[in-house]
């Protein structure tokens, strides 16, 4: 499959080429030339597959043939090799759970897959390539932990200083060997700012092979289409209308759902549920995108001003507002709001959630005054992550899984930097 710039003033190129480059040299995002319906008997017996299956038939036209068959089915059984459960909440709501991996993020999935991908590529050119990510929380450790120990990749997290938790801040900085976390003396969108910048340079850019793992990538993004499959196969038999609230950032998971509808996956509609970052909640209101400076909330993965994805949202609806408002909605809460939900959840279903997933939930709460469907909203992080804000809420102490564990008692490391020189002359050092 090839690939095309949203900038439309770059060559169309491989699959590979995209996944090197991250983004185009127009800076514009990539975008797959086609997007090919499966037969809709993939979708009549998907109880019958394992997700190995299910994730290999509908990525494949995206990646074949420059993976080979074999070599796909490898990566993809490596990157899925824990489980993806749906848990009823209620007859309307349900919940399925993206935290089960290394990470406990759900970001695991796309940075072991993109990890993976970029490895095979790898292995026939030997310039070491490196991958500059900027996290507002949880990208980091997911990158850190997928890209841990593969060959010919180096890895330079930049995340914002005393802005992302400290089970976060230990899983990107603990790990050492070709992973080296910058910590910034700003917020997110600084972090972001200066990795863009970074790819523009081309002082830089001669030097060395940068790369993104960032959502923009599309060996990043592409696999998120996997999850709203995994969530059918388990709900298709007691629920026709389904739809997904998923707790958004930089809309790469909402618009990898999209990708999955576009494959044949029936969903009737999916919630963009947004924290006090509501650029794309104004947007759905008055048709003018005006991005903001980000704000930091609890539920601090999501503290995105100017969502990288959304133009690709807008391609998937051929750049026609009313396709688009028929097809998703889009909600801002606050974090009172998100601290309510959290103890509603709690109280009321015992279910522990996490503040993105409770965003997620109060999401799927408001679609559903107006509408009927079974809702599923997306819990994006296990509630350890945000360990103080949830038992602060729920009052009650949890328990630490062991992949926390594991990592809370190695020592931090990390270089801080304050602006784009120091940045840059890291990099060229
Ligand atoms: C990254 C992240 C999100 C937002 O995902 P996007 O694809 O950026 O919209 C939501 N929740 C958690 C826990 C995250 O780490």
């Amino acid at each position: 499959m090839n690939y095309y710039s949203l900038n439309k003033k770059a060559p169309n190129t491989t699959f590979a080429d995209a996944v090197v480059r991250s983004l185009a040299p127009d800076k514009g995002l990539y975008f797959p030339e086609s997007i090919i319906p499966l037969e809709s008997s993939f979708f009549e017996t998907i109880e019958s597959k394992s997700n190995t299956e299910i994730a290999f038939e509908a990525i494949k036209q995206f990646i074949l043939p420059e993976i080979p068959e074999e070599e796909l089915k490898q990566i993809i059984e490596e990157t899925l090799s824990f489980d993806f459960p749906v848990v009823e909440i209620n007859e309307n709501i349900s919940t399925l759970e993206l935290f089960h991996g290394p990470t406990m993020a759900f970001k695991d999935v796309g940075a072991r897959f993109m990890a993976r991908c970029l490895g095979y590529f790898n292995t026939s050119n030997t310039n070491d390539v490196t991958v500059l990510v900027a996290t507002s929380g949880d990208t980091g450790g997911a990158v850190a932990n997928g890209f841990l120990k593969v060959k010919g990749v180096n890895v330079v997290i930049l995340y914002p200083s005393g802005k992302v938790s400290d089970i976060q801040e230990k899983q990107l900085t603990t790990l050492g060997k070709n992973i080296t976390a910058l910590e910034v003396n700003g917020v997110f969108d600084d972090c972001q700012d200066m990795v863009k910048r970074a790819f523009l340079d081309e002082e830089l850019t001669s030097k060395m092979q940068l790369t993104s793992a960032n959502s923009i990538n599309v060996a990043r993004w592409l696999p998120q289409l996997f999850y709203y499959m995994f969530a059918y196969k388990q709900l298709k038999s007691k629920y026709k209308d389904i739809a997904f609230s998923v707790p958004s950032g930089n809309f790469g998971n909402v618009c990898a759902g999209m990708v999955a509808q576009k494959l044949g996956l029936p969903v009737k509609h999916f919630i963009a549920s947004n924290n006090a970052n509501d650029t794309v909640v104004n947007y759905m209101n008055t048709q003018s995108y005006t991005p903001k400076a980000s704000v930091q909330t609890i539920s601090n993965a999501m503290d995105v001003g100017n969502p990288s994805n959304f133009i690709r949202i807008q391609e998937l609806h051929h750049n026609d507002f009313e396709r688009l408002k028929s097809n998703l909605s889009s909600y801002s809460y606050t974090d009172d709001e998100t601290k309510e939900a959290l103890l509603e959840l709690y109280n009321e279903y015992s279910y522990v959630a996490d503040p993105h997933g409770a965003v997620g939930y109060l999401g799927a709460k408001d679609y559903l005054k107006n509408n009927k469907a079974h809702v599923v909203f997306l819990e994006t992080a296990h509630p350890t992550k945000f360990l103080d804000i949830v038992e602060d809420t729920i009052r009650e102490n949890i328990d630490l899984p062991p992949q926390i564990e594991a990592v809370m008692d190695k020592k931090k490391k990390a270089i801080s930097i304050s602006d784009y020189e120091e940045l840059k002359n890291f990099l060229l050092s």
